[in-house]
C-alpha cells in the first residue's frame, strides 16, 4: 500500500509533524509529492500537502486520503527542498512557506456544515428544509443552531468540514469543427432554405475554416444566435468544449514593442560576466551597483534575453510599490507575451491565472513582487532583484524571509547567476561584494551623461529664525512657482500620510495616544478622525483636553493632506494630485494617479515615498523634500541607511530626460551625515561612515540578528516569558554572541497585546537555530492555551 506523508494546514499545531494516510487505490500513481490533498484531521476535513510517499506505517488506525486538490504537483521538487530549507534558517513552520510560495487562491478556505445522519428523523425535515445539509452560516442566520446542537448530541446529524479550494479557473464554452469542408458543403444542399442562420453559419465555417473557436466569439463573428450553432451541434458538425480564460490584467493594454539598444562599454563591461555565468551555467551573485538613469534595465533586459535564447527562464523582482505600470511596459515591450507578471494588487483569480501560464510553461519571464522569486520554472537562467536594498523584500510576517536569500538559494539550484541591483545596495550587500563574495559591477554614470540633479539642503531651523513658519521654505516655495510658470511639473515628498501627525494641548502637554497602543494617534482631515496607523483604531476630535478640558487643542507636524490643503491655500492655480495610501486603496488607483500626473494633468504630484521608486516622466523638473528628519529618528539602527536610500532615490526623479532638474531638501539637522552624503550622491563615503557606525554598535553587517518577541494580554507574563527565553538562549550562546534584553519592544503596546523582546548579535553561533527551534516550539503549544505568541525575526529589517 501507498502511504503518503502530509504536512497538514493547521499552524495551531507548532510543529512540522508528518502526519501518514493512505492513498487510495484508484489515486496511486496520481498523488505525488508537491501535491495538495484534502485529508480528515479530527472531525475536520483540511487541507494539506504531500512532502513524500512511502511503503508502510506504524499508524494503526490509518486514514485515507479523501481527495487530490491538483492533477500535477503544484510544488516541484526544487521548490518542495526550498521549502525545508527555508522552514529552517527562518524559524517558520512549513505549512507557512508552503503557503507563501503559492498564491492565495492556494490557500483553501474551510466550510463548515451540518450533515443529517439519520434520514429517517422526520423532525429533522423542517429543520433542514428536506435537504441534506445546511451550512453553519445559514443555520446561524436562521437561528437553528440550538435545535441542531440538540439533533448532534443525539447523533441525528454531524459537523464536517468541506476543503473550499478557491483556485478555480475561469472556463469559457468553445466548440471544436468536427466537420470537413465536403461534409459543411454537403450538409449545405439538405438544409431546407428556411434555416437561414444555419446555412449563414456553415457559409462561415467554410470561409473561415476555424478548428476550435469559442462560442461567443462565433454568435459575434458569423453573426447567428446560439440557436444555430446548437442546432449544428446537434447534426455533429461541432463537438461543445470548454476552454480556460486567463484573467489578464493587462488584456487590454497594448504595449510598443522595443528593440535591444547598441550598449554603451560602462553597460557592455558588466554585461560580459554575467554572460559568461549564463553560458558556463555557473551561479554566482553579481551586486549591479549603478545611479538611477545609468542604464541597469537595459543590462537586465539584454540578459533575460541571452537566458531566453538559450530556451532559459528569468525571474525579475522589483519592489511591489514600483510595479507601475511603465515598469511592466518596459518588459512587455521587450519580451511581449512571454513575461507574466505577479504582485499583490492583482485580483486573487488574475494572480493564479498568472501564476498558471509559468506553471505551464507558457511564459519565459516573470516580473513580480518578493513573492515571485518562488515562480515554478525549472530552468531557470537568470535571477535579477532590481532595488535590491528594498525593505519590501523581507516578509514582515511569518515566514520572515528575505527574498535576496531565496534568490541566492534558487541561483545556486539552477546554476545561474543572480543580479542585486541598485543605486544605494543594502550595507550587507556591498560589504559581500567588497570582500569578494558577491562580483562587483559598476555603472558609473547617467545615460548621455547626463548630470545628476543639484541638491539643495535647507535648514528649516533658519527659516523659523528669519520667521517663516510655513512647512515650505522660501527657496522651494519660489521654485515650485517658477516651475508652474514654465509648465514643468513638482514632486513632493513627505514619508507620512495624513493630517497633522498628533494634536496635543497646548496648557497641559497632552498628546492623544491610541487606547491600544503605545502610539500616538494621527488626524485625517477628510474624515475629520483620529486614526492609528497601527491598530486602525478610529475616534472623534475632542474639542477640549480630556486631562485638564483646556480647549487650547493645536495640530502639531505634517502629513501629506495638511500639505496639499497648504498647496491649495497658497497657490490656488496649482492642479495638486496626491499619492498615499489613503489614496491608492481602489484597485489601479495607483495606475491612474500617474496617468493622470503624467499626462499633464496635474503640476505637482504629492505622496509618500510610494513616489520616491520607478517614476521616470520627462516633464518632471524640481524635487522637493519637504522633511527629510522623519525617518531619521526612528530608534532603528538603519535610519541613517534608510534616509540616505530615500533622499537618493527621491532626487534621482528629477531631470531624467532633456529637462534638467533639482532637488531641495528641507532639514532641520542639515549637518547629519546621511543628509549631506545624500546631497552629495556620494554612496561610497556615505558606505564608509556608516560602516563605522555598525562596527561601533555591533550591528549587520558585522554582526546577525535574531529577535525574539513576545506579546501576550498581560504586562506582567510577557515580561515573565522573556526572561525565561533569554535565561535559557544565555546558557546556548558562545560568548562570542551578545545577548541583549529583556526590554519594552519599541512600540510597547500593539492592539491591547504588550510586546517583549530580547535580542542576540551574532556572527558563528551553529546551534543557534536549533535551540531558537526549540523556544517556538515550546511556546507555539502554550500559544492556544496562555495567550502568548512568541514570533522570531532572523535579521529583522524594521526593529
Ligand atoms: P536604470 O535602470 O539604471 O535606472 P535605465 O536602464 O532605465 O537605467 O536607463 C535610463 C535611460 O537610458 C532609459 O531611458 C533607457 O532607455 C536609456 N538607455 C539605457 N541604455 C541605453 C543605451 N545603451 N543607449 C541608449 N539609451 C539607453
Ligand atoms: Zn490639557
Ligand atoms: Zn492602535
Amino acid at each position: 500500500m501507498t502511504i503518503a506523508q502530509v504536512i497538514v494546514d493547521v499552524p495551531a499545531l507548532g510543529t512540522d509533524r508528518v502526519f501518514d494516510y493512505g492513498v487510495p487505490k484508484k489515486w496511486e500513481g496520481i498523488i505525488r509529492p508537491g501535491m495538495r490533498v484534502a485529508v480528515p484531521f479530527g472531525p475536520r476535513s483540511i487541507q494539506g500537502f504531500v512532502v513524500d510517499l512511502k511503503e508502510d506505517t506504524d499508524v494503526e488506525k490509518l486514514k485515507d486520503i479523501k481527495q487530490p486538490l491538483d492533477l500535477a504537483p503544484v510544488l516541484n521538487e526544487e521548490l518542495l527542498n526550498l521549502g525545508h530549507w527555508m522552514a529552517y534558517e527562518t524559524l517558520s513552520f512549513k505549512i507557512s512557506v508552503f503557503h507563501a510560495m503559492l498564491p492565495v487562491a492556494m490557500k483553501a478556505k474551510y466550510e463548515k456544515i451540518i450533515r443529517r445522519t439519520d434520514n429517517s428523523a422526520i423532525l429533522l425535515d423542517d429543520l433542514f428544509e428536506g435537504k441534506q445539509k445546511i451550512s453553519w452560516k445559514e443555520a446561524e442566520k436562521r437561528n437553528l443552531l440550538p435545535a441542531l446542537h440538540k439533533q448532534i448530541e443525539n447523533g441525528n446529524a454531524e459537523v464536517i468540514y468541506f476543503v473550499k479550494d478557491r483556485a478555480r479557473k475561469k472556463l469559457k464554452k468553445a466548440v471544436r469543427v468536427n466537420a470537413g469542408i465536403e461534409e459543411l458543403e454537403e450538409l449545405l444542399q439538405t438544409l431546407p432554405a428556411n434555416a437561414v442562420n444555419q446555412i449563414k453559419l456553415i457559409q462561415f465555417l467554410l470561409n473561415v475554416s476555424p478548428d476550435t473557436i469559442e462560442t461567443s466569439i462565433l454568435v459575434k463573428e458569423a453573426e447567428v444566435p446560439t440557436a444555430a450553432i446548437n442546432a449544428l451541434i446537434k447534426k455533429g458538425v461541432f463537438s461543445e468544449l470548454l476552454m480556460e480564460e486567463y484573467r489578464d490584467p493587462y488584456k487590454h493594454r497594448d504595449f510598443e514593442r522595443t528593440e535591444p539598444l547598441e550598449l554603451t562599454n560602462d553597460q557592455r563591461e558588466a554585461m560580459n560576466p554575467i554572460l559568461q555565468s549564463i553560458n558556463d551555467d555557473r551561479h554566482e551573485t553579481f551586486l549591479l551597483y549603478g545611479v538611477t538613469g545609468s542604464g541597469k534595465t537595459e543590462v537586465y533586459l539584454q540578459a533575460i534575453q541571452e537566458v531566453i535564447v538559450q530556451g532559459k527562464e528569468a525571474i525579475v523582482l522589483v519592489p511591489e510599490i514600483a510595479l507601475t505600470p511603465q515598469m511592466v511596459e518596459r518588459f512587455k515591450g521587450r519580451f511581449g507575451s512571454d513575461v507574466a507578471v505577479l504582485h499583490s494588487r492583482l485580483s486573487i483569480g488574475e494572480q493564479y491565472d498568472e501564476w498558471r501560464k509559468v506553471q505551464r510553461k507558457e511564459v519565459k519571464v516573470v516580473v513580480g513582487a518578493r513573492s515571485a522569486v518562488f515562480a515554478p520554472f525549472e530552468n531557470l537562467g537568470i535571477i535579477i532583484i532590481d532595488e535590491e536594498h528594498e525593505s519590501s523584500y523581507k516578509q514582515e510576517e511569518t515566514p520572515r524571509y528575505h527574498a535576496r536569500d531565496v534568490a541566492i538559494k534558487r541561483g545556486e539550484n539552477h546554476h545561474c547567476p543572480v543580479i542585486l541591483g541598485s543605486a544605494t545596495p543594502s550595507l550587507e550587500s556591498f560589504a559581500r561584494a567588497q570582500k569578494g563574495v558577491y562580483h562587483l559591477l559598476c555603472l558609473s554614470k547617467r545615460m548621455n551623461d547626463r548630470e545628476l540633479p543639484p541638491v539643495s539642503v535647507v535648514d528649516m531651523r533658519e527659516e523659523m529664525r528669519t520667521g517663516n513658519r510655513s512647512m515650505f521654505s522660501t527657496e522651494l516655495f519660489e521654485k515650485i512657482k517658477d516651475r508652474l510658470d514654465k509648465g514643468e511639473q513638482t514632486v513632493l515628498f513627505l514619508n507620512r500620510r495624513g493630517h497633522s501627525t498628533f494634536i496635543m494641548c497646548r496648557d497641559c502637554g497632552y498628546v492623544m495616544q491610541c487606547p491600544h497602543c503605545d502610539i500616538s494617534m494621527t488626524y485625517h482631515r477628510s474624515t475629520n478622525e483620529m486614526k492609528c496607523h497601527y491598530c486602525g483604531f478610529q475616534t472623534t476630535v475632542p474639542v477640549e483636553c480630556p486631562e485638564c478640558s483646556s480647549s487650547h487643542i493645536r495640530y502639531f507636524g505634517m502629513g501629506t493632506q495638511k500639505v496639499e490643503e497648504e498647496l491649495v491655500k497658497l497657490i490656488p492655480e496649482a492642479r495638486v494630485i496626491r499619492m498615499d495610501v489613503d489614496t491608492t486603496t481602489r484597485k489601479g488607483a495607483h495606475e491612474r494617479i500617474l496617468d493622470h500626473f503624467q499626462s499633464g494633468k496635474a503640476d505637482i504630484l504629492l505622496g509618500t515615498q510610494m513616489i520616491a521608486k520607478g517614476l521616470d516622466f520627462p516633464n518632471i523638473t524640481l524635487v522637493g523634500v519637504l522633511s527629510a528628519d522623519t525617518m531619521l529618528h526612528l530608534p532603528d539602527f538603519r535610519a541613517a541607511e534608510k534616509t540616505f536610500q530615500l533622499l537618493t532615490q527621491v532626487s534621482g526623479r528629477a531631470g531624467r530626460h532633456e529637462l534638467s532638474g533639482e532637488v531641495v531638501v528641507q532639514t532641520y539637522t542639515p549637518e547629519h551625515y546621511s543628509i549631506q552624503l545624500a546631497a552629495l550622491q556620494d554612496y561610497q563615503r556615505f558606505y564608509n561612515q556608516e560602516m563605522t557606525m555598525r562596527k561601533i554598535g555591533s550591528y549587520p553587517p558585522y554582526y546577525y540578528l535574531a529577535l525574539v518577541t513576545v506579546t501576550h494580554d498581560d504586562l506582567l507574563q510577557a515580561v515573565t516569558v522573556t526572561e525565561k527565553i533569554s535565561a535559557f538562549l544565555q546558557q546556548n550562546i558562545s560568548k562570542e554572541a551578545i545577548l541583549l534584553g529583556p526590554v519594552a519592544s519599541p512600540i510597547p503596546k500593539i492592539n491591547d497585546r504588550y510586546r517583549y523582546q530580547c535580542l542576540i548579535k551574532y556572527k558563528r553561533e551553529p546551534n543557534l537555530l536549533s535551540s531558537l527551534r526549540k523556544v517556538l516550539e515550546h511556546y507555539n503549544k502554550q500559544t492556544a492555551r496562555d495567550g502568548f505568541s512568541v514570533t522570531i525575526d532572523i535579521n529583522p529589517y524594521n526593529m
